[in-house]
């Protein structure tokens, strides 16, 4: 008999190999397997006459095999097999690719089910249908699993298709194994007329018959519902375990702000903060005097002066007597923050450090003993600040630039590093709220969503090949009022080399040809830091007119005097990243372009992403654009990684569902439900749930 804890290969029409297979997704038990949800349903449970099949809709017809043949194209492997079959109304044509061994399942003279989208071209043809479903009608067994119903589609996984998942998880779900765990409480469950799970999970596989198609493919369905709303309930409760586990640590330090260190921020401000600035600064100070440490993110989009609070809030820290790391996601960044912070801070006494890749073995064994003794108040560097060479002698406040770049695991190490300390996140990606909650759900949020003053707003445009001599044209315009250009080259996957071919071979196009009388500058990551940081502090300083550069000036570069931006190839570059490269003109109060330069043709997408940048400057409808052009997955590093975030639940699709959760998660909790054995099993539940992604198993 087989329970829900039985080894997936065990189960009937799986073996060794799929389960091998099965394992790679995560799925080793039958339970497992019961929780692999299908993704959308048909409706075959109509079935057409040959006569009735009308063009361009899908369904099901029951059809006798008249003849299979298989061609083999001129492509070497690809085979095709072309079945026809008839009823007493007429014939059709399936057709399926690399599937040869359909000649001796589909012999003549069987009857098959045949379900797809069905063309009919031309007059008098046949109806035609490609890479069809198909299930052999036996008359034994009326209770198809494939046709004649709603049938659930799945993803397919490795050599387990769609219709071989179907066939197990059938199999399973008509005896469905005892011991379907329930852990939505039942008042809970009750309140909002939701199904037992077992019920929910039994009918999300194999609906009934009269469910409406469109309720399930809008995943609106009872049983979904139960699904959606518990996930989204336990979730809620990773983030409330999450931030009460935080509010429970204490701070060994807490960060006053009295009238010499308002002074001595005065005397370091090279400008008036802008409102957003000071506000979002308040918050902060508010957070760094309190004893439950801070986990705040600060959004702001590009260019919205969000290093500045970082520093200032630093600056509260070092007069606390603590330590700050500020880290970063590129070495070029590091080492123009490091410039920058360094400018401020060193006046007004403080030790600013670079840990930097490319320290000598001796130099940096003698920083990361001068961090550990104190004698360092600030040091910038990228993620290696929190590898576990580096010990502070008194960590008291960790920045996070352009957390976007970071991965959530490394957010984890400096989560156990950090703990007892502030941190401060900031990032220029705009996140859509929806996404914001899943991601950063365990972080208070400041918005920077203003400006600093005398901003103008980026013009965008588009620009063909053809137009290249108006493109050097406006270059030598903007050079020739005393500003500074930026021409970025395309972004080449498959290749590092050739991503830097194309920059060196621009800019030897550009310095030898129309440019040789200005100056031309290169950047790129092959280049050695030193030489790079020399090109980024010649551009910085007005020695360079044009740089030409890779996308590793994609984050946090800041020029305030380059004002023309051209980027070739856009059409090859994520919208996120258009708008960050961008983002590095328009940093003065002078008026700067973004000139795009596409290749045509471009595909649908590489349009709208063209489309969206010309449209808006804004990094809101940006974030919210990019979403719907790819949709929410590359938003998280993990579902690369394989580990989806929810299995049915969907923040953008369900936000009735997940608000109402989400309260009843923070009622629960608070009205002390976790306190019962039901209420501790259902955490422990948690813990094994999210334990990891939200460091909870520290949390007990
Ligand atoms: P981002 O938010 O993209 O990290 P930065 O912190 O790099 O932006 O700031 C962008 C530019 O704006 C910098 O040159 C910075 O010195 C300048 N800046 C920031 N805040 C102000 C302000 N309140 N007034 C004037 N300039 C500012
Ligand atoms: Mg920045």
């Amino acid at each position: 008999m087989l329970d829900i804890t039985t080894s997936i290969q065990f189960v009937k029409g799986v073996g060794p190999k799929k389960a091998e297979a099965l394992d790679k997704c995560g799925i080793r038990t039958v339970y497992d397997l019961l929780l692999y949800l299908p993704f959308r349903y048909e409706d075959r449970s109509r079935r057409w006459k040959i006569a009735e099949i009308e063009s361009g809709h899908s369904g099901t017809a029951e059809v006798e095999v008249v003849s299979v043949n298989v061609r083999k194209t001129r492509r070497r492997n690809f085979t095709i097999v072309e079945m026809v079959g008839k009823d007493e109304t007429g014939k059709l044509k399936a057709v399926w690719f690399n599937q040869e061994f359909l000649k001796d399942t589909l012999t003549p003279g069987r009857k098959v089910l045949i379900y797809g989208t069905f063309e009919t071209t031309g007059f008098g043809l046949f109806p035609e249908v490609k890479s069809p479903q198909y299930e052999l009608v036996d008359d034994a067994q009326d209770n198809t699993t494939h046709a004649g119903r709603i049938v659930p589609v799945y993803e397919r996984i490795g050599t387990m298709s769609p219709k071989i998942l179907r066939r197990v998880i059938h199999f399973l779900v008509m005896g469905m194994p005892p011991g379907i765990p329930d852990f939505l409480p039942e008042a809970i469950a009750k309140r909002h007329d939701l199904p037992s799970r077992e019920d929910a999970l039994a009918r999300v596989h194999f609906p009934d018959d009269d469910a409406p198609l469109d309720e399930l493919n809008a995943f609106r369905s009872p049983s979904q519902k139960r699904l959606i709303f518990e996930e989204f309930f336990l979730f809620f409760l990773a983030l409330e375990l999450r931030k009460a586990h935080d509010r429970r640590l204490n701070k060994t330090k807490v960060f006053d702000v009295d009238d010499a260190i308002r002074e001595k921020v005065r005397t370091i401000l090279p400008f008036r903060l802008t409102g957003a600035q000071k506000k979002t600064l308040k918050t902060i100070a508010d957070e760094l005097a309190s004893p439950v440490p801070m986990r705040r993110l600060v959004q702001g989009d590009v260019g919205s002066g969000k290093t500045i609070v970082g520093v200032l809030a630093s600056v509260i820290v070092m007069e606390g007597g603590a330590q700050v790391a500020f880290m970063v996601p590129t070495e070029i960044l590091a080492e123009q923050h490091f410039a920058n912070v360094r400018k401020l801070l060193e006046p007004a006494g403080y030790r600013v450090a670079l840990l930097s890749a490319r320290l000598k073995k001796s130099e940096r064994e003698a920083l990361i003993s001068a961090i550990e003794g104190g004698e360092i108040d600030l040091v910038v560097g990228t993620h290696a600040l929190i590898q576990d060479a580096v010990t502070f002698r008194e960590l008291g406040l960790a920045i996070i630039d352009e957390q976007h770049r970071f991965g959530v695991v490394q957010r984890a190490v400096l989560r156990e590093k950090g703990a007892g300390c502030d941190v401060l996140v900031m990032t220029a990606t705009p996140i859509p709220r929806s996404l914001a909650m899943t991601l950063h759900g365990d972080l208070d949020v400041s918005l920077l969503d203003e400006l600093p003053p005398g901003r103008q707003p980026i013009r965008t445009f588009r620009r063909e090949p053809s137009q290249e001599k108006a493109v050097f044209r406006a270059m030598e315009e903007t050079i020739s009022k005393g500003h500074q250009v930026y021409f970025v080259c395309p972004l080449i996957e498959e290749s590092e080399n050739s991503d830097l071919k194309a920059a060196v071979d621009r800019f030897e196009s550009l310095s030898r040809g129309p440019f040789a009388k200005r100056r031309v500058g290169l950047v790129h990551g092959r280049i050695a830091a030193e030489e790079r940081e020399q090109a980024m502090a010649a551009f910085a300083s007005g020695e360079v007119d044009i740089l030409v550069a890779t996308t590793v000036i994609e984050v946090g570069v800041d020029v305030p005097n380059a004002t023309l931006i051209v980027i070739e190839h856009a059409e090859r570059f994520g919208l996120s990243q258009l708008h960050q490269l961008r983002g590095r003109v328009g940093r003065g109060a002078a008026a700067s372009e973004a000139l795009l330069l596409t290749y045509p043709p471009l595909t649908p997408e590489g349009e709208r992403r063209i489309e969206a940048m010309v449209e808006t400057n804004d990094g809101f409808v940006i974030a919210e654009r990019d979403l719907e052009i790819r949709g929410p997955g590359d938003y998280f590093g993990t579902r690369q990684s394989g580990a989806p975030l929810f299995r049915i639940a969907d923040m953008l699709r369900d936000p009735e569902l997940r608000d109402e959760a989400k309260r009843e998660a923070g009622e629960f909790l608070a009205s002390g439900g976790s306190e019962t054995e039901e209420g501790r099993r259902l955490l422990s539940h948690v813990i094994e749930l999210w334990g990891e992604r939200f460091g909870l198993a520290a949390a007990g």
